[in-house]
């Protein structure tokens, strides 16, 4: 009696050879025959020659292992189609064993699809091929819970903007989509599934998202993020800066220190002592850039109140503060407000910001680092699925009496996992 070390179904090992660079095995199929056509169910069908495939299979001894097999061929007198009746352990789109090729699955989030490719003889793009499957197959049957408070923001993947979509509740992304273009996010929020639990949810200024979303989920709160609101501010003090500074003579832009940009943009616990003595220095020989400084601060400090009545009236007073010479600059940051005073003033009632997909940025550099030159697509399965992400968003619940650590033996009923999505930790973000 042999031993059958090979353990596929529906194949029979015949015999072994190192060829040097992999091991090959030979064997049989051990199904039985077709009886009736797969296309039309006719019978009987007809001998049509046999074939010799070699099927990948897992690494054997270090190299890679072909299982050639000689299969048989059928063809149907009925509608002519030539067949060969199929072997479940292997796959006959790739030529590779099902064992191997949920092997490469179970490794594609941690090894390269080039080390993949020299582990098992497979092309690399083989190994793509089968991992764009993979990634489509989790897309279809991976569920996650659709945020109550939801992020809209962008990030850098391949070089394009892409749409990400957080759960800000949960601190996971929750999706990412290849572009954030009307035509890529209409039909994605139209058919997101529960739409109707989405309540609040904090964007950008980008107009396709604010369009898109009011339309789509018109029952959610909208919400602009406050750090995209006071940049405008910032930017209208640096032009300012700029001018000022084009302005003087030679020996005063000298004077005007170097760096002078990030002491006057830099704010609370970043600032430096060294941010504070340049700023000493503008205020004595530039009151006209101090009292753009001013400015700029003072709208940075609306978003410290609390109440939403008392931001706006300080935004009215702010507006009335902006001196004549200022009415363009600042002037512009006032009429941006007003254009989307509602939702800018919508964060006084729900304190909402997507700040921490900074840090799913910084994630999704390194997932982009780790699979350089790879396609989107992959880019962000290796983001969202892999076993990090898919663990640290779930949050257990028990159904019943939980159990008690004085009482052994009460059990707990059936868990519910609920998965949110990738959960970005404080941290991840520091990363470049
Ligand atoms: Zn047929």
């Amino acid at each position: 009696m042999t031993v059958d070390l090979l353990l596929l179904k529906g194949v029979k090992p015949l015999g072994t050879r190192d060829e040097g660079d992999h091991i090959k095995i030979v064997a049989e199929a051990s199904v039985s025959p077709s009886e009736r056509c797969f296309e039309c169910g006719h019978q009987p069908l007809y001998k049509h020659g046999k074939r010799t495939y070699q099927y990948a299979d897992i690494a054997m001894h270090g190299k890679p292992v072909k299982v050639e097999i000689e299969r048989q061929r059928y063809r149907c007198k009925a509608c002519g189609k030539i067949e060969t009746p199929p072997i479940e352990s292997l796959d006959d789109k790739r030529i590779a064993t099902r064992r191997l090729i949920r092997h490469i699955e179970s490794k594609c989030f941690s090894n390269t699809f080039t080390a993949l490719a020299d582990e098992t003889g497979l092309a690399v793009n083989t190994i793509k091929s089968i991992v764009l499957d993979f990634m489509a197959r989790l897309d279809e049957t991976y569920v996650r819970e659709t945020p109550r408070i939801m992020g809209v923001d962008e990030v850098k993947i391949c070089g394009s903007y892409c749409a990400v979509i957080t759960n800000l509740e949960m601190r996971t992304t929750f999706d990412i989509l290849q572009k954030r273009t009307k035509d890529v996010i209409t039909p994605y929020f139209r058919n997101l599934k529960d739409k109707d639990k989405v309540e609040w949810i904090a964007l950008d200024m980008w107009g396709p998202y604010k369009d898109v979303l009011s339309r789509e989920l018109p029952h959610a709160r909208m919400v602009i993020d406050r750090y995209h609101v006071v940049e405008k501010a910032s930017k209208a003090l640096d032009s300012l800066r700029i001018k000022i500074q084009s302005e003087l003579e030679k020996d005063g832009r000298i004077n005007m220190k170097k760096h002078l940009r990030w002491g006057l943009l830099r704010r609370n616990e970043k600032r430096t002592p060294e941010d504070d003595e340049k700023l000493e220095y503008i205020r004595a020989h530039h009151p006209e850039l101090a009292k753009a400084y001013d400015l700029a601060e003072a709208f940075h400090n609306l978003y410290e109140l609390d109440d939403r009545i008392e931001a706006e009236e300080a935004f009215e007073e702010w507006v009335r503060s902006i001196p004549p010479e200022y009415a363009e600059s600042f002037g512009q940051v006032a009429r941006m407000v007003n254009k989307h005073h509602q939702n800018i003033f919508n964060y006084f009632d729900l304190k909402i910001t997507n700040a921490f997909t900074e840090a799913s940025n910084g994630l999704m550099k390194l997932a982009n680092r780790m699979g350089r030159g790879y396609s989107f697509e992959i880019t962000r399965g290796r983001y969202l699925y892999s076993k990090i992400a898919s663990q640290t968003g779930q949050v257990i619940t028990h159904e019943g009496t939980p159990k008690s650590i004085t009482d052994p033996v009460t059990v707990w009923g059936n868990a519910k996992v609920t998965d949110y999505g990738r959960y970005i930790s404080e941290f991840d973000g520091d990363d470049d």
